[in-house]
């Protein structure tokens, strides 16, 4: 319950993620450190690492319901992803780790989301998807280094929440989804 005096916030910014389980965690923040070294710049703490799979950014709070009912209606099979390419990007100096293929599942899940969402009359970002784990804000890149690759078994998706902190962004996961598991 909210307490006397302090007011919901109206607006809330989500966006929908694959949230690492510890172990895959653990690998990435490896992943980072290395590069870090090898292009400088200011490491994602490894709390915040993630793949964005569809941003709301600010949405009413009374359409959080809708936002999850969109969720709901998500069947898909669960996956396994191998981050195995490094990259940066110039224009805003982030320094992430991608994959040289992207799995038809995880391509399927986006997609699945994507069209609940737009059928719900939410707003979604038209730009395409390129899944990408950023490890390092504010870097210069330089010279791709091959890196030992991350194996990602995705077995739920998330909604988090954003808030805007004087230090960073803080993002708190509102609610999971559980991909269907395979069954022998
Ligand atoms: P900050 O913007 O405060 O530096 P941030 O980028 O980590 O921090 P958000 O802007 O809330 O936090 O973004 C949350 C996630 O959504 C991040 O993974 C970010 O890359 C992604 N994102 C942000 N804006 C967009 C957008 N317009 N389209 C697609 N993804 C986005
Ligand atoms: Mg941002």
């Amino acid at each position: 319950m909210t307490e006397p005096g302090k007011s919901e916030p109206d607006t809330l910014r989500l966006f929908f993620a694959l949230w690492p389980d510890d172990a895959t965690r653990a690998a990435l923040n490896r992943t980072g450190k290395w590069l870090h070294q090898h292009w400088g710049g200011r490491r994602m703490r490894a709390d915040t690492l993630h793949i964005t799979l569809a941003f709301l950014g600010s949405t009413p709070a009374d359409q959080r319901d809708a936002v999850l009912a969109c969720a709901d209606a998500v069947q898909t099979e669960s996956y396994e992803l191998l981050l195995d390419q490094a990259g940066y990007w110039r224009h805003n100096r982030i320094g992430w780790l991608g994959m040289s293929e992207t799995p038809p599942r995880h391509v399927e899940l986006v997609e699945a989301l994507n069209v609940q969402l737009r059928a719900a009359g939410l707003p979604v970002d038209d730009r395409p998807h390129v899944p990408h784990v950023t490890l390092l804000r504010n870097t210069a890149g330089g010279e791709i280094p091959a890196c030992e690759p991350v194996r990602w078994p995705v077995s739920e998706f998330v909604l988090v929440k954003s808030v805007t902190e004087p230090e960073g962004a803080h993002y708190e996961v509102i609610r999971r989804w559980p991909l269907n598991m395979e069954r022998f």
